[in-house]
């Protein structure tokens, strides 16, 4: 089929579009109709030593001597000219990962946000100073890290992308970016606004590849200042274990397990609806997805039946369609979910509603998957424990509220959380106890705003990204003592 839009799949190096040395490609495949749509580069070793030698040079000779202030501005600039392009990056984002096309808009619209939001802060990375009496001045600055490398995943591209490019910016430093061999094409484009926008070349360079590959070149380099990285777990650990040989510290931004529980007098309209939506959102390929449903048992029947009413209604389609729900990303995802749906039901956990590929007409090539709600998953189970990242919910029941914190708290990840009720000290004594970097309450954010710290306890990871938190990540304080006598 014909595209609206140029997709260009060519990775960034100073400033312009280029192939990898070897010049080996990566097919980028539409998921939702299993076709070819474009290549990429797949990058390797001597991609990325370019990449951050690049970055190094436009560290020390362009982007630490400019004001805050003019960075500040450049940043509202490239908020500007994204917003100028919306359409065609949420036409590029949905086509390479499937999601629906309005829901690209609105992650086209975080990213603006993102932008906005840090070069607010770029001239407000304030330092302190320490009284130590007559004779001594002694103060703090925040400088900027130097080279930021981050690892992207595919799931998010855009708002994952800005989450990281535009606080790092803002606070001085310059960015080296590996995106993923699964969608990376939206963020290659929003490189490009962003020149176009202003940023000085070599400041933002983005390389394209295997994870293997070029994200461990990547994480091993030593000329990288620090390393973020937003992924899984196992990889988490690799890139982590790798970054450790040049003691370059790291921030991991991991995977969830993430519960909603439901007190019996919660507002079940509100809550139905919630977690229904959540799980379907990018066809369930969201790490703060809430994939399990604890519930008091009195009002269990009615939370699966309505939610199964709502998950057994989701349209599905192609991304650009704009259904409710579009494929999971690739065959290899579609095919990693399908397995977990087939330990689920070995573990006799029931299938209240989907289960299986769609057998849909039209989305047979495509890696659609039905929206699949279970009743009465078991505790430890691989579905209750593991995360599936895909549009699969689990519900258990409780009796005792004690024992629905157990359940909340009781697996490896601690991402988000949300408790619905109206028992004020029960709420509270939910929010103080429970593992998780985000506990909503009568609500469900799925990360919220750009305002809001956003990151894992226990296996999701550490440190925060999003909010004034987030310069934390890409700032290195520095104490200066001076005496005067
Ligand atoms: P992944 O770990 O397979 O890949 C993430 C990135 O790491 C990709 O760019 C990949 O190419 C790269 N990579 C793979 N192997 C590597 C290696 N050996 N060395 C260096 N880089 C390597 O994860 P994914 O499947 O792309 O993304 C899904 C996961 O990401 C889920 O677990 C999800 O929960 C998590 N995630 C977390 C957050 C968060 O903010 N906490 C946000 C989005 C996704």
């Amino acid at each position: 089929m014909n595209n609206k839009f140029k997709l260009d799949g060519r990775m960034f190096i100073n400033g312009e579009r280029v192939q990898a040395f070897s010049n080996e490609e990566i097919d980028v495949i539409d998921p939702s109709t299993g076709e070819k749509v474009a290549t990429t580069p797949a990058g390797d070793a001597p991609d990325v030593d370019a990449a951050v030698q690049n970055s190094l040079h436009a560290y020390k000779n362009e982007w630490r001597k400019v004001k805050p202030l003019d960075r500040a501005n450049i940043l509202f600039n490239i908020a500007k000219k994204v917003d100028e392009n919306r359409e065609e990056l949420a036409y590029i984002e949905s086509l390479d990962v499937g999601k629906p096309y309005r829901q690209a808009l609105q992650d086209v619209d975080s990213t603006i946000g993102y932008f906005q939001f840090y070069a607010g802060l770029a001239d407000k990375v304030f330092g302190t100073s320490i009284p130590l009496g007559v004779g001594t001045v002694d103060y703090t600055v925040r400088e900027p890290i130097g080279v930021s490398a981050q690892i992207v995943p595919w799931n998010y591209p855009l708002q994952l992308s800005s989450r990281g490019f535009a606080p790092a910016l803002a606070a001085g430093n310059v960015v080296v970016a590996k995106v993923a061999e699964d969608a990376s094409l939206s963020i290659l484009r929003l490189a490009e606004i962003a020149y176009e926008a202003g940023l000085p070349k070599g400041v933002l360079n983005i390389v394209t590849g295997y994870g293997a590959v070029a994200g461990n070149a990547l994480s091993e380099h030593p000329d990288i200042h620090h390393l973020t990285f937003t992924g899984s777990l196992p990889t988490g650990v690799q890139v982590m274990k790798t970054a450790a040989n040049q003691v370059t510290p790291v921030n991991l931004e991991l995977g969830g397990k993430s519960p909603i529980i439901i007190f019996d007098d919660a507002d079940i309209d509100s809550v139905v609806n919630t977690a229904a939506s959540v799980i379907t959102q990018n066809a369930g390929q969201t790490c703060s997805a809430a994939s399990r449903i604890i519930v008091d048992r009195r009002v269990q029947d009615e939370v699966v039946s309505r939610i199964a009413e709502k998950m057994g209604a989701v349209q599905l389609g192609r991304g650009l369609d704009n259904p409710d729900m579009g494929p999971v990303v690739s065959e290899r995802q579609m095919n990693g979910i399908l397995k977990a749906i087939e330990k689920g039901e070995e573990s006799k956990a029931q299938v209240v509603v989907g289960g299986k590929r769609s057998e849909q007409a039209g989305l047979e090539n495509g890696y659609f998957i039905e929206p699949t709600l279970f009743n009465n998953m078991k505790a430890g189970s691989f579905i209750e424990q593991e995360e599936i990242f895909g549009p699969v919910l689990g519900v258990m029941p409780f009796d005792d509220p004690e024992e629905a914190l157990e359940m909340a708290n009781g697996t490896k990840y601690g991402l988000v959380a949300s408790v619905w009720g109206n028992n004020l000290k029960l709420i509270h004594h939910f929010t103080n106890e429970i593992e998780a970097g985000q506990v909503f309450v009568n609500g469900y954010g799925a990360g919220g705003g750009v305002a809001l710290p956003f990151g894992g306890y226990k296996k999701s990871g550490f440190g925060r990204e999003k909010g004034v938190e987030a310069l934390q990540n890409y700032t290195t304080v520095k104490n200066i003592w001076i005496n005067y006598l």
